[in-house]
């Protein structure tokens, strides 16, 4: 194999830093620390959120695909707060997570383990939505 073989690697291609083309969604991610989080009310855990309104509901609609309901999104801490003390811990955190959400983008504020269970949730919801607009298509 010569190395004439791999692909050139183009710069914009990059991933690591993937541009968030909703102004409103990069606004907020880049001024967190002036933002008060969205709270994402899910089955087993609460998850502070920080994007637009829209990427917000864009992105608990997209969850709710994996569960029966949508998950409630609050603008204020709810009332039994944030059970999780790593969770609690994890705004301080600078290495919080960005999840691209359709043209915008999603920060959460959690613990590893609850952030992953974020992830998985959130795809299994697109991979969902995905199924139903294909059988949509089909049935066209
Ligand atoms: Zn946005
Ligand atoms: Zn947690």
């Amino acid at each position: 194999m010569s190395p004439a073989d791999s692909p050139p690697r183009r710069p914009e291609d990059g991933d690591d830093h993937p541009s968030v083309q909703c102004d409103a969604c990069e606004e907020a991610l880049t001024a967190r620390r002036a933002h008060s989080p969205s709270f994402l009310l899910l089955e087993t855990f609460t998850a502070p959120l920080i994007g637009c309104p829209e990427h917000l509901e864009e992105f608990a609609t997209i969850c709710g695909y994996a569960t029966a309901t949508t998950p409630d999104l609050l603008e204020h801490r709810p009332a039994g707060g944030i059970s999780c003390p790593s969770c609690r811990l994890a705004p301080h955190n600078p290495t919080q997570l960005v999840i691209p959400v359709r043209g915008g983008a999603v920060a959460s504020l959690l613990c590893p383990t609850h952030q992953a269970e974020l992830v998985t949730q959130f795809q299994n919801g697109l991979d969902t939505q995905q199924q139903l607009t294909d059988s949509l298509d089909r049935s066209l």
